[in-house]
């Protein structure tokens, strides 16, 4: 008897553990929080279509040390890709977008897709206890036809959701086609976190 796994889906989760990656951090966490402070425009648009406050979307252009982050992202991205095996031939996987995401009590992101790119991710720049973490959906789900429900003890590869914890200096990466979403916080401080895409094209 033989029982294949086919189609894998794939998430990636690492420290960005490298020399000087708590001081990157530090300077992250204090750009973010400027970047609001500075930007009213920001703060308005999100106040009507965002529970939360989101950035300008091209961060890694705009500041160094957000420069600094897509470099230390790269070196994941590259590692991450190859357990997937894409051909890119001669192409690269470039950073095309990395935004600010700060959410406070209450705030939710519904489930999404990022269209348009290869690979997304999230970096995790603070993250109160009890902080909602990244929860995905089994690209499946669709799909599954008169499908009895899991065993409560089923395996996390059988189970139609699985939550990625929020862990401050933490990154995760996945393809940009797997339906995710951060479910609503409870944490009365503030959770920082700074999303982006690659793309191959
Ligand atoms: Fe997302």
């Amino acid at each position: 008897m033989r029982i294949e796994r086919l189609f894998p889906t794939l998430v990636y989760r690492a420290p960005l553990r490298m020399r000087g990656s708590a001081a990157l951090n530090a300077r992250l966490l204090r750009e973010c929080q400027q970047l609001r402070a500075d930007d009213g425009a920001g703060r308005r648009w999100s106040a009507r279509h965002y529970p939360s406050y989101g950035s300008a979307h091209r961060m890694q252009r705009l500041s160094p040390t957000f420069a600094a982050l897509a470099r230390a992202l790269d070196r994941h991205v590259v590692r991450f890709a190859r357990t997937l095996q894409f051909d890119l031939d001669s192409r690269t996987l470039a950073m095309t977008d990395c935004w600010v995401n700060i959410m406070g009590r209450g705030a939710v992101h519904g489930p999404h897709l990022h269209p348009l790119s290869t690979i997304s991710g999230v970096y995790y720049v603070a993250v109160p206890a009890g902080a909602a973490g990244l929860k995905f959906e089994d690209p499946r789900l669709e799909r599954f036809m008169a499908a009895p429900p899991r065993t409560r003890n089923a395996r996390r590869a059988n189970r139609p959701w699985i939550t990625i914890p929020a862990r401050t200096g933490q990154l995760v990466l996945f393809e940009s086609w797997l339906r995710h979403e951060v479910p609503i916080s409870r944490a009365a401080r503030e959770r920082v976190s700074i999303s982006f895409n690659y793309s191959w094209f």
